[in-house]
């Protein structure tokens, strides 16, 4: 069987990290190395690794992420101006091999500039 993933290793508890939320579906942690004042990590617990990997099936939980985004945006108050990114592939910057959503606020963000 495949290694877990590090994220499937802080879902098990056997990684510490910080847990602001979690369901049935997903868990969402604050990134260790936050880009914003705010940056939280939306994870499904299904390892997925990678959006382009997401299938058809896929499509209620993918859903449920960006609704869960929306929720903790709310919570943390930057629900006025927030950004959610997914790094999909190592080119594109993506570094841990386990679908997740960057959550990132509190932050002054530049027109048309992505990065984070
Ligand atoms: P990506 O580069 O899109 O794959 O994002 C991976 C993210 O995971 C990065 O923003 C890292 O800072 C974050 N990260 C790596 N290790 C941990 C950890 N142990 N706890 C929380 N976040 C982490």
């Amino acid at each position: 069987m495949a290694d877990k993933t590090l994220f499937e290793k802080i879902m098990v508890g056997d990684i510490p990290a910080d847990i602001m939320y979690e369901d049935e579906y997903c868990v969402v942690i604050k990134d260790a190395v936050p880009q914003a004042p705010t940056h939280l990590l939306i994870i499904p617990r299904k390892p997925i690794s990678m959006l382009a990997k997401a299938d058809l099936d896929d499509k209620e939980l993918l859903g449920h992420l960006l609704t869960v985004a929306n929720d903790m945006a709310k919570k943390t108050g930057i629900d006025e101006a927030f950004r959610v990114v997914i790094n999909n592939g190592a080119g594109a910057g993506q570094t841990v091999f386990h679908l997740h959503l960057h959550l990132l606020g509190n932050k002054k963000f530049v027109e048309n500039n992505l990065s984070f």
